[in-house]
């Protein structure tokens, strides 16, 4: 479909008109392909025309008036910033698919915005690619996600920490209000927007039975959260930034700037180069997001002119939220479908063990389906000089799968649906990323490829299956990329 001939839409603006800012993007050189997702666009009947190319490089406007740039506010390393909004990003537009599906089309990179600040409202090819890439992943692995359908190269050079070549993403999402939006207008004193808001984001979601009722709301969006972080740690993802401007009302995971992957399994991992009190470290995510649905608490506090009591007290359902989302994970990991006593203990000595002995998080858990029957030397060997220990476990682990329903084939085929063969390797990600800016897009593509089925054995893309040196991952960090 040509895209001038989509019907555009800005409910968001027309439904709340607090929420954003009429506003275009700023035209850019030489604008240039450097990705674009075919499948996503062949789901949606998107063409990859000339005149999509001037639409996501922003030097040609929708047919419709529909730009906008969102305003929202944000708890940033726990710190409050009641104005922060699309310092760098603009919403072009809502569509409605053949479904019936409504999709916000947002450019990330398109220039400076009333919310930009210092900043140039640009992005570089490595962060943008970046982006594309780890959504696209988050995708692979059946983790809801922000998803990007193209990345232009603009022809503009970028000044970070070196000059680098600037690029523009454009996402896909079912919505992109964050707890930051409700925290924006809750700071102004606006209740009835508050609410508004909230039943935007229900029609959105299809909440409907739930539509007016915040407290419902509220427990339906903690038990989303809960899972999303829950669907973090099992694949050993580390957002690195959770701060309240980045956390999706819709429950996407958003915004990959300083995101990383596990390596070895250390639960006290953080790689994001801000995040020097290792905030937002991987064991650390639960916790931290359990304090950002206090700050959602707390915005709709103000919807309803509530003291926070009753707010707090529903919050405190959270912990066992995330208890049984992260046990529904862990059990699909260890092939497990029914819930019996003792996982809990079963699944926290099998990361105890994984820990003591530095095991590679991806590989100890995708090689464990091998010692089903009798311990595989594969997995073993990462064991080291603990595999005495890793037996006994063995032994327990055998044991409760003897008392599942399934059969042995079930249990296999659980885990290896659940237990990824490849994440984005962190120096993967890296090494195709300074590729792709040199121009050489080859790796690029193919690492891009390889993460699209990460549970299917692919005999071509075992070079990405490849664990970091230990030295690599220990001096790595990641930046924001702003
Ligand atoms: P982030 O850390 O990417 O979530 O961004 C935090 C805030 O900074 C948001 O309001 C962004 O829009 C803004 N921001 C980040 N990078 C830039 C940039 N290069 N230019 C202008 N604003 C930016
Ligand atoms: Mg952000």
């Amino acid at each position: 479909m040509q895209w001038s001939a989509m019907a555009w839409e800005c409910s968001l603006l027309s439904d709340v008109p607090e929420a954003g800012l009429r506003w275009q993007p700023e035209p850019v050189p030489a604008p240039r392909w450097l990705a674009f997702h075919e499948a996503l666009a062949d789901e949606l009947g998107l063409d990859q025309s000339p005149e999509a190319l001037l639409i996501c490089a922003g030097n040609q406007r929708l047919s419709a008036d529909t730009a906008m740039v969102h305003l929202y506010a944000g708890h940033q390393f726990g710190h409050f910033n009641p104005s922060l909004g699309d310092g760098r990003a603009l919403l072009l537009g809502e569509w409605v698919d053949a479904q019936g599906q409504r999709w916000d089309f947002q450019l990330k990179g398109s220039g400076r915005t009333p919310c930009s600040r210092q900043g140039d409202g640009r992005a570089t090819v490595r962060s943008m690619l970046r982006e594309y890439l780890i959504s696209h992943a988050m995708h692979g692995l059946g983790i809801p996600t922000t998803r990007a359908l193209a990345v232009v190269a603009t022809g503009n050079l970028v000044q970070r920490d070196r000059i680098e070549p600037g690029a523009i993403l454009l996402r896909l999402s079912h919505g992109l209000l964050r707890i930051g939006s409700l925290e924006y207008q809750a700071a102004r004193s606006r209740p009835a927007v508050v609410q508004k808001l909230m039943r935007y984001v229900a029609e959105r979601r299809g909440w409907f039975d739930e539509a007016d009722d915040l407290p419902a709301l509220f427990l339906r969006m903690m038990q989303e959260h809960a899972m999303r972080v829950a669907q973090w740690m099992a694949v050993g993802f580390i957002h690195g930034v959770l701060n309240t401007d980045n956390i999706s009302l819709m429950g996407e995971t958003m915004d990959y700037g300083p995101c990383a992957f596990l390596e070895h399994y250390d639960p006290s991992s953080v790689f994001s180069s801000i995040d020097r009190s290792g905030r937002y470290a991987y064991d650390q995510q639960p916790a931290v997001m359990a304090w950002n649905m206090g700050c959602l608490a707390r915005a709709l506090a103000v919807a309803t002119g509530t003291t926070m009591e009753p707010w707090y007290e529903m919050r405190s359902s959270w912990t066992t939220m995330y208890r049984d989302a992260w046990q529904v994970c862990m059990r699909a990991k260890l092939g497990l479908t029914t819930a019996m006593e003792g996982d809990e203990r079963l699944i926290e000595d099998y990361l105890l063990l994984l820990q003591q002995a530095s095991v590679d998080w991806t590989l100890g858990w995708r090689y464990l389906a091998e010692s089903l029957h009798q311990t595989n030397m594969t997995h073993a060997q990462l064991f080291g000089s603990r595999c005495a220990e890793l037996e006994q476990w063995l032994e327990r682990w055998r044991q409760r799968c003897r008392a599942e329903a399934g059969m042995a084939s079930t249990i296999v085929t659980t885990m290896q649906q659940n237990n990824p063969a490849r994440i984005p390797r962190n120096h993967h990600v890296e090494q195709v990323l300074l590729q792709a800016e040199h121009g050489e897009t080859e790796p690029f593509f193919s690492l891009f490829r390889a993460l699209t089925q990460p549970y299917v054995e692919d005999a071509e893309a075992i070079r990405w299956q490849q664990p970091a040196d230990r030295s690599f991952t220990e001096q790595y960090m990641t930046f924001c990329g702003t």
